[in-house]
C-alpha cells in the first residue's frame, strides 16, 4: 500500500518513513514532493483535527482517487500558557514560520515559570483519507516538561527544550531512535498501524486498486 503523507516538512516524512519501517513494513510513505509537493493551505480551523483535515483534502484533490493521503497536524500545548502555542506551534513567533525563533520565544516567555509548572505535552492528530473519500483520525500525546536551557542536536522545532515523561534528556538528546517509540507522532501512528491491521478489508480495497502496490 502506498499512502501520500501531506507535509512538506522533510523531518515529519522521515520520521513517517522510520515509523513505518519499524511496524508496517507493507506500507510505503511517499512525500508530497513526490507529485509536485504540498499545495500551501492555510491552518485556520483552531484544532489540529481541523487543520490536519485540510491538508489531507488538499493534497487528495491532486492524486487520482484510488491513492490513499495521511496528514498531521502537531504542535506542543503549555499548561503554563493556556495550552499555547497548540494549534499555532509553527508560526509561535511570527508568520514566517521560523523554527529557531519560535523556540527562543518559547524559552523567553517561560523564563520566569518555576520548575514543576512547567509542565507541556506534545500533540499529533492524524487524519487518514482512503481511496473511497473515507475518513479516520487517530490521536497521539506526549506529556513531558519544559527545559530551562535547550539541549540536544536531533530532531526539529521545539525537541530541544521537550523532556518527555520518564525521561532525562530532551527528544533532541534522546534523538530519533527513541523518539520513534514514544513520540506523539509515533503513538498517534501505532493507532493508525492497529486501525491497518484490525481493518484488512480496507487495506485490501487500497491494494487492489493500487496495482503497483506491494502484495503479500
Ligand atoms: P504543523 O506542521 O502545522 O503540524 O506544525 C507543527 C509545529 O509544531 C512544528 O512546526 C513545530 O513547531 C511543532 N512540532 C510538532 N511536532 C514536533 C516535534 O516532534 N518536535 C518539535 N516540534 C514539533
Amino acid at each position: 500500500m502506498k499512502l501520500y503523507l501531506a507535509s512538506g516538512n522533510p523531518h515529519k516524512v522521515g520520521e513517517f518513513q522510520a515509523l513505518a519501517s519499524a511496524s508496517l513494513p507493507d506500507l510505503e510513505i511517499l512525500s508530497a514532493r513526490a507529485v509536485g509537493g504540498m499545495p500551501a493551505v492555510e491552518e485556520d480551523t483552531g484544532t489540529f483535527t481541523g487543520n490536519a483535515r485540510k491538508k489531507a483534502r488538499a493534497l487528495k484533490q491532486l492524486l487520482p482517487d484510488e491513492m490513499w493521503v495521511l496528514a498531521d497536524d502537531s504542535g506542543l500545548c503549555v499548561d503554563a500558557l493556556a495550552g499555547a502555542p497548540g494549534v499555532e506551534s509553527a508560526y509561535f513567533a511570527g508568520p514566517a514560520g521560523n523554527a529557531a525563533a519560535n523556540l527562543e520565544k518559547l524559552i523567553e516567555v517561560m523564563r520566569t515559570v518555576p520548575v514543576g509548572r512547567r509542565e507541556a505535552r506534545f500533540v499529533c492528530v492524524l487524519v487518514l483519507l482512503g481511496p473511497d473519500g473515507g475518513e479516520q483520525v487517530f490521536e497521539g500525546r506526549c506529556p513531558g516538561q519544559l527545559r530551562v536551557k535547550p539541549a540536544g542536536n536531533a530532531g526539529f522545532g521545539y525537541d530541544p527544550v521537550f523532556t518527555p515523561d520518564g525521561y532525562t534528556e530532551s527528544y533532541a538528546a534522546l534523538g530519533e531512535g527513541i523518539k520513534n517509540q514514544i513520540s506523539h507522532r509515533a503513538r498517534a501512528f501505532a493507532a493508525l498501524a492497529r486501525w491497518l491491521r484490525a481493518d484488512p478489508g480496507g487495506w485490501r480495497r487500497g491494494r487492489d486498486s493500487n496495482p503497483s502496490a506491494p502484495r503479500s
